[in-house]
This record gives structure tokens, C-alpha cells and sequence, in this order.
């Protein structure tokens, strides 16, 4: 059974024009890890630009250009090529997946929380593995993923925040460690990381020296551009935006302009040892096994300026995400993600809303989590004085998952109530105002 065939029958992969096609894809790097594999290779348009080819180790494939998902193109076939090459058994159990066979389940630990209702949902904190949680502006995603990184301080282990869109290192934060370490029982420090993009080294505030050893610490790094975000995971780039095309008048003077704004990545390094990329020194260091991404959104908001652009989009989230998963593979760590959510006006079946980003988000966060409000008056903000009946939902959240690697989506839904320790359980199920 395990035995590797001798011929891989590429043809029940590919069309044979994507076959012939495959072996004149230049392979930039190539990384084969618990991760799954990991392809860098050169465009055909432009030697100088690339393609990033993932693949996970239950068999989800993507690659950067468009219209690849699961469909196997030239850049995805000769990176499976060369890795059955360098790891054939590996490679073949792989392709096994790809192919549709039943996929792997792994029974990993999973401590539980103090929300059952949580817990009942989910199964508790997945370690090793991505989960995101998304939901519309002000439905406190942000602040449930800090306040389950309180199960993994009581285990002994550290935290980090990586803050994208600024302000809960200096605002929220301190704010809410102060409110969970009364209720947890806990005295969790902030240490503050300051990342040089450019040099690639960190510093701490309070220095090395000062952080106390006996004590919990809750990391916060702010890098609010998806370049500074790649530096962080051992990717070095360029980002690439073209200039719009300017039309002139008679005298020189700008009276109009037409596209620009494309972006795309020039990749200057990679950081194959995910050890030695600044985050996994920092991971490694301080035993953080807990990570907190806020958002994951936003360093990509810069993509969706229009359909031209999301190509460079799926090129900088394919290396982001699979750095990711190397530090949740390599150091048993739980990365929490937090997505902005987006709801297709024209697909009756998207009444949760989804998490923006791609079908990339889905392959690569085996748990996504929705959270939301209670909908008509009863979740509303009261108005002035005269709350009555309305509003008496407004600190009720709904959580409900879209993926869940044993669960039908949206097939069980649990309430949560939000005080002014956090959440709890809450201690019936509201319904919506219909
Ligand atoms: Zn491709």
C-alpha cells in the first residue's frame, strides 16, 4: 500500500497540454515540510515575477495565478513533479489526497476552555492548527481570541499579538489583560515587540533583561503593511504598483488618469527555516503558543482596490499563509486568524456572511468561526433612554462554524454573552426577531 509506484499517473492529474507544459516552469524554491509543500516558481511573462504553488498535506492546491484552485496548472504540476523527485513517498501520499481519497483527520490535543458553549461548538482550542474567526464591525471577534489565549497562559505558555490595523497594542489591550487577569486569576505582562522590516531584528520593551521569567507574557507586534507583515515571516519583497497612464493636455497639465494601481510582488528573499525567520526566533525563544493575527484583512486591504489586483493578492497571502501553517506545525502553536466577513448579496445561501480573502482562506483555516449579533430590534443598539424590550440582545453574541474539520457548516449554534469581564456562557439561546 505504502509502496511508491515507479510511474506517478500524472495524466489523472492534469490535461496533457498542462503536462507538456509543466517541465518549462523554472522552480525558484522548493520546501517540503509538515506543512505540506511549498512551490516559488518564475512566471513565463516575466522571469523576474513570480508564482506561489502551495499545497497542504491533506491535498488542497492552490497557486497564485487565477482560476487554479484545485484545477492542477503547469506551475502546481512541476512542483509536484520535482517534489516526487526529492521526497517520492511523501509526494505520492500527497497526491493521493489530491486525487480525492479519504482525507487524513488528526487527533490532536485540544484543551478545553472555560465557555462550554465554546467548547461545545468547536471541541476547544485546536493546537497546531489555523482558525479564524470572522464577523461584521463590532461583534467583538478581536476580543474573544484574547480572551481564549487565557486557557493557554494557565498552560504555562506565552502569547503574541500580531496587530495589523494598529491601536490594540496601545488601547484595548492593557485594557482587557487587566479585566482577564482578575478573572483568570492570572498576572499576564505586556511586552511590546519593535520590528526593524529592513534589518530584520526585533527589540523588546521592557528590554530582555527586565521581562519577568515567572510570569506570562502577552507579546503585541504592530506591522500594518502586508510587506512588513512578510518581513516578520522571512519574506523579503518588493511591492510593484504601476503608475496610472496620464492623459495631458496642450500645455502639459494632467487632465485625466486611466488604470495604474496594479500591484504586484517582486520577491527579493525567502526564509526557507521558518526557526530562523524573525517570528519563529521570537516563537521559539519564548515558547508562544498562541498567535493572534488582527486582522488578517487588513495588510490585504491594498489588494482589492480592483480584479486586476487580487493575482498580487494570492501571491502575498499564498507565502503568508504557509509560513503560517510552518509555525503551527513546528511549534505546536495555535494561530488564531481574524477576518473582516463580506456578504454576497446574491447568494441567498451566504446569510452568515463569509470571511474576505479567497477560497485560499478556507483551505488553509480548518476552523472558521462566525460570530454575530442578534438581528432585528431585540440585538440593536437601544437608542437614548427608551430601551423597553429592544436591545435587551445587544451584549448576546451567536457563534456558529463554517468549517469544522468533522461538521456540517452552520449546523450547530451556541450563545455567548459579553460583560464587562469578557464573555461567558450565555445561560439560554435567544432568538431572532423575525
Ligand atoms: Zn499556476
Amino acid at each position: 500500500m505504502s509502496q511508491v509506484p515507479t510511474e506517478i499517473p500524472w495524466n489523472l492529474l492534469a490535461s496533457q497540454s498542462v503536462i507538456k507544459r509543466a517541465p518549462l516552469v523554472k522552480i525558484e524554491h522548493l520546501r517540503i515540510s509538515r506543512a505540506g509543500i511549498l512551490g516559488i516558481v518564475q512566471r513565463v511573462s516575466d522571469p523576474n515575477l513570480t508564482r506561489i504553488v502551495t499545497i497542504t498535506h491533506d491535498g488542497l492546491c492552490t497557486c497564485s495565478c487565477e482560476g487554479s484552485y484545485n484545477n492542477v496548472c503547469s506551475h502546481l504540476l512541476a512542483v509536484l513533479m520535482l517534489a516526487a523527485i526529492r521526497a517520492p513517498q511523501e509526494t505520492i501520499n500527497i497526491i493521493r489526497y489530491v486525487l480525492g481519497e479519504e482525507k487524513p483527520l488528526r487527533n490532536a490535543y485540544i484543551p478545553t476552555t472555560d465557555l462550554l458553549n465554546f467548547n461545545s461548538l468547536v471541541g476547544g482550542i485546536p493546537v497546531g492548527a489555523l482558525f479564524g474567526i470572522f464577523g461584521v464591525p463590532a461583534t467583538n471577534k478581536s476580543l474573544l481570541s484574547l480572551q481564549l489565549s487565557y486557557t493557554m497562559f494557565g498552560f504555562g505558555a506565552n502569547a503574541l499579538l500580531v496587530d495589523t490595523e494598529g491601536g490594540s497594542g496601545a488601547h484595548s489591550l492593557p485594557f482587557w489583560v487587566e479585566r482577564f487577569n482578575k478573572r483568570y486569576g492570572l498576572d499576564v505582562q505586556i511586552v511590546e515587540v519593535k520590528y526593524d522590516w529592513e534589518k530584520l531584528t526585533w527589540k523588546l520593551d521592557p528590554t530582555e533583561e527586565k521581562i519577568p521569567k515567572d510570569k506570562p507574557i502577552f507579546f503585541v507586534v504592530d506591522l500594518r503593511m502586508i510587506h512588513k507583515v512578510l518581513s516578520f515571516h522571512g519574506v523579503q519583497c518588493h511591492l510593484e504598483i504601476t503608475e496610472p497612464k496620464k492623459k495631458k493636455d496642450k500645455e502639459g497639465v494632467v487632465i485625466d488618469e486611466e488604470g495604474g494601481g496594479k500591484i504586484s510582488i517582486r520577491l527579493k528573499s525567502f526564509e526557507d527555516n521558518i526557526k530562523r525567520t524573525p517570528i519563529g526566533q521570537l516563537v521559539d525563544k519564548f515558547n508562544i503558543k498562541y498567535i493572534i493575527y488582527d486582522s488578517i484583512t487588513n495588510p490585504q486591504e491594498l489588494f482589492v482596490s480592483g480584479q486586476l489586483n487580487f493575482p498580487g493578492r494570492d501571491d502575498a497571502q499564498g507565502l503568508w499563509f504557509q509560513q503560517i501553517q510552518e509555525i503551527a506545525q513546528e511549534f505546536n502553536a495555535t494561530i488564531m486568524g481574524i477576518f473582516h466577513a463580506s456578504r454576497s448579496p446574491t447568494d441567498q445561501y451566504d446569510t452568515h456572511g463569509h470571511p474576505v480573502g479567497g477560497k485560499a482562506v478556507g483551505h488553509n483555516f480548518k476552523y472558521l468561526l462566525s460570530i454575530e449579533r442578534f438581528q432585528g430590534a431585540m440585538g440593536a443598539k437601544p437608542m437614548g433612554t427608551d430601551i423597553g424590550n429592544k436591545g435587551q440582545y445587544i451584549n448576546f453574541r451567536k457563534i456558529v462554524m463554517l468549517r469544522h474539520p468533522t461538521k456540517a457548516p452552520f449546523s450547530e449554534r451556541y450563545t455567548l454573552e459579553l460583560k464587562d469581564s469578557g464573555f461567558w456562557d450565555a445561560k439560554f439561546e435567544p432568538q431572532d426577531e423575525k
